[in-house]
Order: structure tokens, then C-alpha cells, then sequence
């Protein structure tokens, strides 16, 4: 049974989002306040947080980024109050692999947090592809970088094992969405940008030189199979 942990001040909506994950098979916890939420996810090792953004104690973004800055990669799904773009884009480089816009549908976070649980359910085949200093172990959910394990999310990682298994082909923004966030309804082609950055940061030498994860301008990206960057 998988394990989602709720981090959420407003009573209310813990209790809704209780009995709506119960009711699909989820187990759940709960923190009340940041520091809470922090320590429940450090103790309890969820398969997914859900964070709330505006939290007494400490605001989601700093529970994100510490929960990364530890190395923990369970998928966080970002409650954010605000429309405001900025906002959206913060909660991914903090390290969240996705967000929803409260006031939210039920139906589409529970969409969400199903397919951001579905830890290794891209249908990796047992390949490994080698670049120089770069090595996708599809086998074993790993990357290497220069012989050294990268950290990295779970959406980072079936980001590029995606790419990877099919070299040099490039793939729209919509595409990505639709193949490795599972979203087969609107859906914020930004995200896909700003996971791509993350990416980078983690996997290449020069971020602003790409040589493994390219962008086709107009078009959108493709994982480089070799030769020429
Ligand atoms: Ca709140």
C-alpha cells in the first residue's frame, strides 16, 4: 500500500484529502505545520508529499529544498494557493516534481498523485546507455556520472531514462508531459523546462553547453546519442 503524507494547515483539506486517498487504496499521514511535515517526512518515508506551500513553521519551498538538499527523492506534489507563475516555477526548482492550483479538483489530484507514485512504471527496458562520462543504468534506476551515482528525483529520473531509450529523437514539450508525467490533460509545458534545467544542472559539465540533453529550438529536446553536440 502506498504512503501519502498530507503537509497542510488548513484542517479541512486534510480531512477531504484523507478520506479521498483512503478511499483509493492510499494510506495517509499527517503534519499540521512545516517543521511537522518536515520530520514526519524524514521519519515515515512516504511514497508521496503532498505540500502545502503557506505553512506555519516553515513554507513548503524550504521543506522541499531540504528534503533534495538530504537526498531523499520521494515525488512531492506542490499544494500552491497562488496563480502567480513565479510561484509555480519556485516549487519546481526547489526540487517538487509537480504542483496543483488549489482550489483543485479531487478527481485531478488524485490523477496526479497517481501517476507521480508510479515509482519505475515507465516501461524501461534493461538497457544501458553509456556516453562518455555519462552512464543510464535502465536496469537499476540509476545514473552515473564519471563512475558517481547522481541524485536525483524520481521524475528526473524517468525523464532521462525516457530520452535515453530513444536516442537523437526529439520530443515536443506535450510529448514529455503526456509520456513521463502521465498527463493525458492540460498540462503546464513549463514544467517540462524547468525539469530539463534541473537535469542539466545534475548531468552536464557546462548547463549552459548541453551535451547529453539537447534542445531542438521550436521543437523541444532529444537526449544526444554521440558525435557532434
Ligand atoms: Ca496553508
Amino acid at each position: 500500500m502506498s504512503k501519502v503524507l498530507i503537509v497542510e494547515d488548513e484542517q479541512a483539506i486534510v480531512e477531504i484529502l484523507n478520506f479521498n486517498l483512503q478511499k483509493e487504496g492510499y494510506e495517509t499521514a499527517q503534519a499540521l505545520d512545516g517543521l511537522e511535515g518536515l520530520n514526519a517526512a524524514r521519519e515515515l518515508d512516504p511514497d508521496l508529499i503532498l505540500l502545502d506551500v503557506m505553512l506555519p513553521g516553515m513554507n513548503g519551498f524550504d521543506i522541499c529544498r531540504t528534503l533534495r538538499e538530504e537526498g531523499r527523492t520521494v515525488p512531492i506534489l506542490m499544494l500552491t494557493a497562488r496563480e502567480e507563475e513565479a510561484d509555480k516555477v519556485l516549487g519546481l526548482e526547489t526540487g517538487a516534481d509537480d504542483y496543483i492550483t488549489k482550489p483543485f479538483s479531487m478527481r485531478e489530484l488524485l490523477a496526479r498523485v497517481k501517476a507521480n507514485i508510479r515509482r519505475r512504471a515507465l516501461d524501461a527496458p534493461a538497457v544501458a546507455a553509456q556516453k562518455d562520462g555519462l552512464y543510464v543504468d535502465t536496469a537499476n534506476y540509476a545514473v552515473y556520472k564519471n563512475g558517481v551515482k547522481l541524485d536525483l528525483t524520481q521524475k528526473e529520473y524517468d525523464l532521462v531514462c525516457f530520452l535515453v531509450q530513444s536516442p537523437d529523437k526529439v520530443y515536443s514539450r506535450e510529448e514529455l508531459l503526456e509520456k513521463v508525467w502521465n498527463y493525458d490533460y492540460f498540462g503546464d509545458t513549463r514544467t517540462v523546462d524547468v525539469m530539463i534545467r534541473r537535469l542539466r544542472e545534475k548531468l552536464e559539465d557546462d548547463s549552459a553547453n548541453p551535451r547529453y540533453i539537447m534542445t531542438r529550438r521550436g521543437v523541444g529536446y532529444y537526449f544526444n546519442a554521440g558525435g557532434q553536440a
